[in-house]
């Protein structure tokens, strides 16, 4: 299989929802083969967001980052950044299809429980931004 990058944003931890959304991701046929949760500073979610930095969104989107904790994770399958996109549904959660994360779970387009890399690229980057190799297994 191949890698992508999840995270578990704060509305999710802040409503106990770290085990469902993992279940989740699991269950479209994805494994966690690594896992930690961290709270972000703010220095590194304006790193981990840096392609945003123009948006109008931007400074709303770090706040909102840091506003609790995250669980940042690696997850290994077959298509794993399209199978991880698939499962999470539409950035915003009224767009998003049922049975999807954001759908069953969301808050708002930014409380949208869940990041995922939205490409092989992205995700090398992004993995490498919060684990070392040997971190993974
Ligand atoms: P993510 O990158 O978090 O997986 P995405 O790829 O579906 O989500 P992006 O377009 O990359 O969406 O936007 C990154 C994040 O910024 C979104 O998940 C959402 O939380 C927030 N966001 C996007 N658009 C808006 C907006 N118009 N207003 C507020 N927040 C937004
Ligand atoms: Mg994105």
């Amino acid at each position: 299989g191949t890698r992508t990058f999840s995270i578990i944003k704060p509305d999710a931890t802040r409503r106990n929802l770290t085990g469902k959304v993992t279940a989740m991701l699991e269950e479209a046929g994805l494994r966690v083969v690594a896992s930690k949760r961290i709270h972000m500073t703010r220095e590194q979610a304006e790193g981990f967001y840096a392609v945003h930095k123009e948006r109008p969104f931007f400074g709303e989107l770090v706040d909102f980052m840091i506003s609790g904790p995250v669980v940042v994770q690696v997850l290994e399958g077959e298509n794993a950044m399209q199978r991880n996109r698939d499962i999470m549904g539409a950035t915003n959660p009224a767009d998003a299809a049922p049975g999807t994360i954001r759908k069953e779970l969301a808050e708002s387009l930014e409380a949208n429980t869940v990041h995922g890399s939205d490409s092989d690229e992205n995700a090398a980057i992004e993995i490498a931004f919060f684990f070392n190799e040997d971190e993974i297994v």
